[in-house]
C-alpha cells in the first residue's frame, strides 16, 4: 500500500520535497486513498473533482470535501508543508521532540507546537494499522513519574503510575497504563493484544501467572537478581523502558497523567518501526 514512494532521510530533504501545500496534498492523497478517492462521510468511491477548489464531491451524499478532510490536519490555520516538517521531527527523535524545538524549526507559537505534536501523537496510536502480538512475548510492568492533574498552577505533585509493556521479541512494542497491578487489571490490557503466543517471558510476580493462558511462561525472579536465564529474559522492554523514561526526563520534564498514554504511543510507535525508519513518516501520514 506505501510502495512507490520516495523516501525521505532528513529533515532537509523534507522541506524540499514538500516545500508547498500542493506537493503535501499530493502525497496525502495517495497514501490516504491508495485505491481511489473515497468519500470520508459515506465511503462512496470516484466523487466529482471540482479542480478550481481541489475539492471533491461526493456523488452519493453530495459531501464536499478536501484531501485533509476527517484527517489531524483538517480545518488547521497551519499548512501542510510545516505540519510535515512537525511529523518528521516526532518520527525521528529517539527520544521525542519538545514543543519548545517545534517552535523554533517551524517558527510558530509555543501553544500551536504544542497543539500539533499532541495532533500527531493521535496518529501515532497502534490500533488502526498494525496487527497483534504473537511469537516470542516479552511482558514487564514499571511505574513513570508523572504529574497530577487539577493541582494550582506552580504546584506539580508526581503521581506513579503502573504501566504495562508488551513486546513481541524483534517486532512491536504497546505500553499502555494500567488502572491498578492485579492479574486481571493486567489481564484486560493485555488480552486484547496478543495472538498465536509461542512463549512468553516475564518477571515471576505471582500476579503475572495467567500468562500461561497465553502460551509457555518462564519467568525471571527480578527480586532474586535473576535477569538472564537462557532466552528468558525481559530485556527488550527493560531498554524500552529506559529509554522512554530518560525521554520524559530530558524532553518533556512534567508529562501529566492525562496525556501520559499519548507520549507511550508515541514512543512505542518509533520503537516498534524502528527497522523501518524510512516508511515512519507515511505511517504517520497515513493514519492522520
Ligand atoms: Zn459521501
Amino acid at each position: 500500500m506505501l510502495q512507490n514512494e520516495t523516501k525521505i532521510k532528513s529533515l532537509r530533504e523534507v522541506r524540499r520535497e514538500f516545500s508547498t501545500q500542493r506537493k503535501c496534498e499530493i502525497r496525502l492523497k495517495r497514501l490516504r486513498w491508495s485505491d481511489g478517492v473515497k468519500c470520508p462521510r459515506c465511503g462512496a468511491k470516484h466523487p466529482l473533482y471540482m479542480r478550481k477548489y481541489r475539492r471533491w464531491q461526493c456523488k452519493s451524499c453530495r459531501y464536499q470535501f478536501s484531501v485533509t478532510a476527517g484527517t489531524i490536519f483538517h480545518r488547521s490555520k497551519i499548512d501542510l508543508p510545516k505540519w510535515f516538517v512537525a511529523v518528521w521531527l516526532l518520527c525521528h527523535s529517539p527520544k521525542g521532540v519538545s514543543a519548545k524545538q517545534i517552535e523554533r524549526e517551524l517558527g510558530v507559537h509555543y501553544e500551536t507546537a504544542w497543539y500539533m505534536a499532541k495532533r500527531i501523537r493521535r496518529a501515532m496510536k497502534h490500533d488502526v494499522f498494525e496487527d497483534k502480538l504473537c511469537g516470542i512475548i516479552e511482558v514487564d510492568d514499571a511505574v513513570v513519574r508523572a504529574s497530577g492533574d487539577g493541582l494550582p498552577k506552580g504546584h506539580v505533585k508526581f503521581e506513579g503510575k503502573n504501566v504495562l509493556g508488551v513486546a513481541e521479541r524483534g517486532g512491536f512494542l504497546r505500553m499502555m497504563i494500567l488502572d491498578g497491578l492485579k492479574a486481571h487489571d493486567i489481564k484486560r490490557v493485555i488480552a486484547p493484544n496478543l495472538d498465536e503466543v509461542q512463549e512468553i517471558y516475564s518477571d515471576a510476580a505471582s500476579r503475572l501467572f495467567f500468562l500461561a493462558e497465553f502460551g509457555r511462561h518462564e519467568t525471571v525472579a527480578h527480586v532474586y537478581k535473576e535477569y538472564v536465564i537462557d532466552e528468558a529474559h525481559v530485556n527488550t522492554i527493560e531498554n524500552a523502558w529506559s529509554l522512554f523514561k530518560r525521554g520524559l526526563i530530558g524532553m518533556y520534564h512534567h508529562v501529566s497523567t492525562k496525556y501520559l498514554q499519548d507520549y507511550l504511543d508515541e514512543f512505542a510507535f518509533r520503537y516498534s518501526h524502528r527497522h523501518e525508519k524510512a516508511r515512519l513518516m507515511d505511517l504517520v501520514l497515513a493514519n492522520a
